[in-house]
């Protein structure tokens, strides 16, 4: 069961019992943004005010102990693009057109952005290796879970049987109504249901499931289970929001 932290200025979530990583899925609570950016957003492209932006993350950084180590984000375009990350040219990098981040260097802070898609993190303890990806109904059709599950395999040599995945806050299947289309395309996975003659998908299952299938144990893999659009107080929520809002942050830290 994930637990809300508290750090200083920083409420998170962080996958329970991990050791010799840092890992935090940040919440909107605390920050400085103003309207529908309040107050902890992390996203310089959703029409906030960059300075915020700068402030929040700065905040975020010093709160987890991560002020001055170097950054590495994704400019993410719901595909299945996996960044390795070994050198970065500076102090923050933008790996373009990328949803997946992994390493095995430490003390360099991985971070993808998110309202409502579900994020992964992946944490190797045997070979010393991390990973993220941003997984919205695209990405999780697309297998963008296995696919970086695999390239740390390249990679670091990680197995699927020694790996950690933690799965963060998203929306869940009590808001995530979709289309017939999308729902036939995860009706395979089991992870479709009707309510009220509409169809909801459960995509925190559907990379559980896809997980699972490619070895990972089930009790390797904690799913927050919790919704987004349910809890706004919480949670910035594109689609509980009408779209105009802010971004959470997955950040990750190998030690
Ligand atoms: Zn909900």
């Amino acid at each position: 069961m994930y637990e809300l932290k508290q750090t200083k200025d920083l409420t998170y979530f962080a996958p329970p019992g991990w050791r010799g990583v840092l890992c935090a899925f940040t919440t909107r609570r605390g920050g400085v943004s103003k309207g529908p950016f309040a107050t902890l957003n992390l996203g310089r492209s959703c029409g906030d005010d960059r300075a915020a932006v700068d402030q929040n993350w700065r905040l975020v950084l010093d709160s987890l102990g991560l002020e001055g180590l170097p950054r590495a984000a994704a400019w993410q375009v719901h595909g299945t693009k996996v960044a390795r990350i070994e050198d970065l040219p500076g102090d923050y990098h933008l790996y373009r057109d990328t949803d997946a981040l992994i390493t095995d260097r430490k003390g360099i802070v991985l971070s993808t952005l998110y309202a409502d898609c579900v994020p992964l993190v992946f944490y190797d303890p045997w070979n010393r290796a991390i990973g993220m990806a941003h997984a919205g109904w695209r990405g999780t059709r697309a297998r963008i879970g296995p696919i970086t599950l695999a390239a740390m395999g390249q990679a670091f040599g990680t197995k699927p049987s020694g790996c950690l995945v933690g799965i963060g806050p998203s929306i869940g299947p009590c808001c995530y109504s979709v289309g017939p289309e999308v729902a036939e395309e995860f009706a395979p996975l089991d992870v479709v249901h009707s309510r009220e003659g509409k169809l909801f998908v459960d995509l925190s299952r559907a990379n559980q499931r896809l997980l699972m299938r490619e070895g990972v144990p089930p009790e390797n893999i904690q799913a927050s289970e919790i919704c987004t659009s349910c809890r706004q107080d919480l949670f910035f929520s594109h689609r509980g929001s009408g779209g105009k809002t802010g971004r959470m942050a997955s950040i990750m830290v190998l030690l």
